[in-house]
């Protein structure tokens, strides 16, 4: 047997405990892994604290995981590759890497890229690789470093942290937008060259305000984007990919009539195998590794549904790998 994360049903709520399986318990899929780490993420976060991610009982949590093929019936991949999953409906639809062994389809697999071992994958993970989406999503619209300030929200969180040491290296200049005072010298550590509050964030409050930023990635969304819209230079655009604060967007067509501006939508979940990839190939040109020190803290399993609760309520600094084994 081997243990995992699973979701199951609870006199009609979802929880999550360790249990032991077998391999005959997991999934009919093509590739069977040991999973070395995982991660969290806000949406494991929601999934561990039964908030309705698992769309399927019972599940098994971890929308991330690193590991080594054990055996493989695909001809892309075999015993001993080591692969990386990002996404792809993992703890929503598909059983993930919360589990010391899992069955994959080899669809989902790349091979873990160049560069990164296994937990520096998964410190990385789907909040680190989306943060280079933004970043590539910026770049696509043409917001070069000579343009102007890039705002990160969110900024003490994965999405956000990675956001500002990808930023901050390919030389732009990055205000993070952060509701935690003690996380600010972290966050000037990671690139930022200042830091301010959510209420400075809001500006005015109004759909329309004061032209403040080049660009900007937000994790937050709600109040927080529609001002970060509302404050974008002519012609500025902003990465959307979260929702931290909320799913509503209290915005007006008026900056981008008035001033051509940009809201860019990112998903990570189901990108294609080729972006995916040239997201982890920048990740390994781009992402200053020794940033990882003050960045990521490992834990075990056991610990995930603390540190659910804690992603959800915003008190998560960077990024957490989970070592499935410890
Ligand atoms: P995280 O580590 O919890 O980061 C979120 C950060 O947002 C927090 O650390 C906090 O930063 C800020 N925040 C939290 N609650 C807030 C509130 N009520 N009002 C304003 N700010 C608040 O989570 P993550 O894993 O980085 O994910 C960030 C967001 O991106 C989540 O909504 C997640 O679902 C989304 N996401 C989307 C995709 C995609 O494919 N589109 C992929 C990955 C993540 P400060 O304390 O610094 O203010």
């Amino acid at each position: 047997t081997f243990k995992a994360m699973v979701i199951e049903d609870k006199d009609g709520k979802q929880q999550a405990s360790i249990k032991d399986l077998t391999i005959a318990d997991l999934p009919d899929n093509d590739v069977l892994v040991e999973v070395s780490y995982s991660t969290l993420n806000y949406k494991d976060g929601l999934a561990v604290s039964g908030k309705g991610i698992a769309r399927r009982l019972p599940m098994v949590g971890g929308v991330d995981l690193a590991g080594t093929v054990l055996e493989s019936a695909s001809d892309e991949f075999k015993p001993g590759d080591k692969v990386v999953v990002n996404g792809f409906g993992l703890s929503e639809l598909y059983w993930g890497g919360y589990s010391q062994k899992q069955k994959l389809k080899s669809d989902w697999l790349i091979k873990l890229p160049d560069g990164f071992s296994m937990q520096e994958a998964m410190a990385i993970g789907t909040a680190g690789y989306t943060s280079m989406l933004c970043v590539l999503a910026l770049e696509k619209a043409g917001i070069t470093p000579d343009k102007g300030e890039i705002l990160v929200t969110g900024a003490a969180g994965g999405v956000g942290s990675v956001a500002i040491a990808l930023l901050a290296k390919l030389g732009y200049t990055v205000v993070a937008s952060s509701g935690r005072e003690e996380t600010h010298a972290y966050l000037k550590k990671l690139g930022a060259s200042s830091v301010i509050s959510r209420e400075e964030t809001m500006g005015k409050g109004r759909p329309f305000d004061k032209e403040r930023w080049a660009g900007a990635i937000d994790s937050v969304g709600s109040s927080i984007l529609a001002s970060v819209i509302a404050q974008l230079n002519y012609g500025g655009a902003v990465a959307a990919v979260g929702l931290a604060a909320g799913t509503d967007l209290p915005t007006s067509v008026l900056p981008f009539i008035l001033r051509g501006v940009s809201l860019i939508g990112v998903d990570s979940v189901m990108a294609s195998k080729e972006i995916r990839q040239e997201a982890w190939a920048r990740l390994a040109q781009d992402l200053d590794k020794s940033i990882f020190d003050d960045m990521i803290t490992v834990e075990p399993m056991s610990n995930l549904p603390a540190l659910a609760e804690q992603i959800i309520k915003g008190q998560i600094k960077g990024r957490v790998v989970i070592d499935v084994n410890a």
